[in-house]
């Protein structure tokens, strides 16, 4: 099969033909349909993400049930699935806490050293969190992949595996935004959408927008947001505490900066809740005063949604053949895999909302 290959770091892929083996137990073969490219993909290709190589990125996908393995009991072929990288075992504290995000049981009885679930001849290619969706099929763990109702368009359903888990779950069950409460959304890329969104499904009563690019506020007043803010003509800090006088219940951070981090706190009213989701380097720093701490503020941060992908994809997949999430609109671009670093450039350049890949059925 055909597949995008990452090979160095800072690099870029390569479309190359590799080996994808069969199921084995607990696994599960996917044709793929669609693949968004994801921010953690671009900080694989720039080495911020280290990883070990060479390795096929992508995670965020979805597909159709090809084969499974021995002991899969949730899925047969032709079964439409999610795919997502946070693979759970089910049985353990996290798991029996509603909080599948947080396991980390593997447990694969595939020694991956000497079978690789993907290679080229006798060399290895990892796999990106138990996923690689830049190729035309995905050999998963049977919980990396959840069924969904066979209404529901692939290509729209794949954003559901990161992107709209990731925003819409911070919203639902880390930050536990309330019914007439006031949020705020400091960049408004394809997870910050999903949380806008989620907002507005939670009952938010007022919702800011906050980034620097006029297309994407645009893009957020059409999800949900009820203010457009452009942190590149005003404080968005002083805009904000101004309009709702204090500060917002929810603040939220999309983007992975300390700067935008602070101001995300600092939008926050006293009592509020302040959620990190974007990814800072790991070794950024981030001061606060003890004045920062009476205030009485919640600082915390949300990981892949902070809930369990396989109870709450399939409701995402409700709530856009209800008309409740949309979803088409946040597909700013589809590409065929070949091209594949279009929707890196694009990224880079800030400009579009989500590139999906799409396969050939
Ligand atoms: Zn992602
Ligand atoms: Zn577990």
């Amino acid at each position: 099969m055909r597949a995008a290959v990452l090979r160095e770091v800072p690099g870029r892929v390569e479309i190359e033909e590799i080996s994808i083996d069969q199921p084995g137990p607990g696994e599960v073969l996917i044709r793929t349909a669609a693949a968004g490219v994801c921010h953690s993909d671009l900080h694989v290709l720039t080495g911020d993400l280290p990883i070990a190589l060479p390795l096929v990125p992508g995670h965020e996908s979805s597909g159709t049930v090809e084969a499974v393995g021995e002991n899969v009991h949730s899925l047969k072929p032709g079964d439409p699935v999610v795919t997502c990288c946070s693979v759970f075992c089910g049985h353990c504290e996290w798991c029996l806490t509603g909080r599948a995000y947080g396991c980390t049981n593997d447990e694969s009885p595939r020694d991956k050293e000497t079978h690789p679930r993907l290679s080229v001849g006798s060399e290895a290619i990892g796999q990106f969190f138990d996923v690689s969706s830049f190729a035309e099929q995905l050999l998963v763990p049977e919980r990396g992949a959840v069924k969904i109702r066979p209404e529901m368009p692939l290509d729209k359903a794949a954003l559901l595996g990161c992107g709209v888990l990731t925003g819409m779950g911070a919203v639902f069950n880390t930050a536990a935004v309330t019914p007439g409460s006031t949020v705020a959304v400091v960049g408004v890329g394809g997870v910050g959408l999903s949380a806008i969104q989620g907002a507005r499904i939670a009952g938010a009563r007022r919702i800011f927008a906050v980034d620097l690019v006029p297309d994407k506020l645009d893009l957020a007043m059409y999800f949900g947001a009820t203010d457009a803010v452009d942190a590149s003509r005003v404080d968005p800090v002083e805009a904000i505490v101004d309009m709702t006088e204090g500060g917002v219940d929810f603040a939220f951070e999309f983007i992975g900066l300390a700067k935008t981090v602070r101001q995300m706190f600092d939008m926050t009213r006293r009592s509020g809740t302040a959620t990190v989701v974007g990814v800072m380097p790991s070794d950024a720093t981030l001061e606060m005063t003890a004045a920062d701490f009476i205030s009485g503020k919640r600082f915390q941060s949300s990981l892949m949604g902070g809930g369990s992908f396989y109870v709450e994809v399939p409701r995402y997949v409700d709530f856009y053949l209800n008309g409740m999430l949309k979803l088409d609109e946040m597909i700013s671009a589809t590409l065929p895999l070949e091209r594949v670093m279009d929707a890196f450039e694009a990224m880079k350049a800030g400009t579009v909302a989500r590139s999906m890949l799409v396969f050939e059925p």
